[in-house]
């Protein structure tokens, strides 16, 4: 008998789960054995931004439960047709920050590439379910016009992979691209913003890690993960592989209602976390994006939990709140006054 090779060694398994995932709300629902309650399911919001969600990650949500933290992340449901004032289509002014194909150069020394529009699952909440980034992606023209802004500015010391999620391109995509910056003497760290380690950890494959562990400069890999059922045994796996590069593994969250907006929920993900090598980063507030504005927490609730946070947990597992404003110089962090009164901007 032949021994099962270990899952981080069987070539493009990920594309076959990339491929399999759950794209029907009904079948969603069927699954994990809700019917069709009043959950306010809704066909309309799922053709705006369809729903996907890999199957290893729909089994990490509860049977039975409406209210599952995962399943509110992925679900599309009719509260994303109701017009919210405050929230609009832009809401990061990231429409107006480009700088050449597929870069945006909105902070000191850090460029992000829009390296792909293409996500493993589709998260309701994302500030980017509405920006045309078919047309925007740093990919097209083996990379040409990316790689040319970067060697422009000499300022520009990181480079950061983002998107859609940069590691639904095929890792020779990657490699063709971190091939062209170690020509770029001004380039010293390279920094990826991935979700898809945590919902599709069969994406951590050999391919991938020897890329990881060939680059040159330091890399940080920012994870996305909003709650601590998002972490499994798999994602543990492929969490231990990535720091095996010599890779700097860092968590960002999304605040979010009915997700992860009470401090023993907060609490966990950040022990859960680090129980995998992963130490937490950012807290978002929601960006005001049209369609996610049921996820919205206040800013004085949000600003509660933090230090209901800080309070409790050994400060290395604390991430900073902050909320992101267009033309501010970087993410703004939001500090209170134990009264609900915010920080006025320092912008
Ligand atoms: C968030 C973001 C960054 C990174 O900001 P850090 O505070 O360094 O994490 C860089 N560029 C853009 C356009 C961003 O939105
Ligand atoms: S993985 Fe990130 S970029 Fe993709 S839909 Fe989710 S939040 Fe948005």
């Amino acid at each position: 008998m032949i021994p099962a090779a270990p899952l981080t060694m069987q070539p493009r398994r990920w594309q076959q789960a990339w491929r399999e995932a759950v794209r029907e709300p009904r079948e969603l629902l069927a699954l994990l054995g809700l019917g069709e309650v009043a959950l306010g399911v809704s066909d309309a919001a799922a053709a705006q931004f369809p729903l996907r969600v890999p199957r290893s990650f729909v089994a990490r949500m509860r049977h039975g439960d409406p209210h599952d933290p995962l399943l509110r992340q992925v679900l599309p449901l009719d509260a994303e047709l109701r017009p919210v004032p405050g929230f609009g289509l832009d809401a990061v002014g990231d429409g107006a920050a480009k700088a050449g194909h597929g870069v945006i150069h909105k902070y000191e020394g850090r460029a992000l590439l829009v390296t792909t529009g293409s996500c493993a699952v589709h998260c309701r909440y994302c500030f980017r379910r509405h920006f045309p980034y078919a047309e925007e992606t740093a990919a097209a023209n083996g990379w040409r016009e990316a790689i040319a802004a970067v060697r422009a500015d000499p300022s520009i010391e990181e480079v950061l992979l983002s998107g859609g999620d940069p590691l639904s391109l095929a890792t020779a995509k990657l490699v063709e691209l971190t091939d062209a910056l170690r020509a770029i003497p001004h380039v010293r760290r390279l920094r990826i913003h991935t979700r898809l380690p945590i919902v599709l950890p069969e994406r951590v494959d050999a391919e991938l890690c020897d890329w990881l562990a060939s680059l040159p400069w330091p890399v940080a890999l920012v994870v996305h993960a909003n709650h601590a059922n998002e972490f499994d045994a798999d994602v543990d796996t492929a969490m231990r592989a990535l720091r095996d590069t010599g890779a700097v593994l860092m968590n960002q969250a999304v605040l979010l209602r009915g997700v992860n907006d009470d401090v023993d929920a907060l609490a966990a993900l950040g022990e859960r976390g680090f129980a995998a090598g992963v130490l937490p980063y950012y807290l978002h507030q929601l960006d005001r994006v049209a369609g996610a504005a049921h996820f919205e927490v206040d800013d004085a609730t949000a600003l509660a939990l933090h230090a209901a946070l800080v309070a409790r947990q050994s400060g290395y597992l604390v991430p900073r709140l902050v909320r992101e404003v267009a033309g501010d110089a970087s993410k703004r962090p939001m500090t209170g006054h134990g009264d609900g009164r915010i920080t006025p901007s320092v912008a």
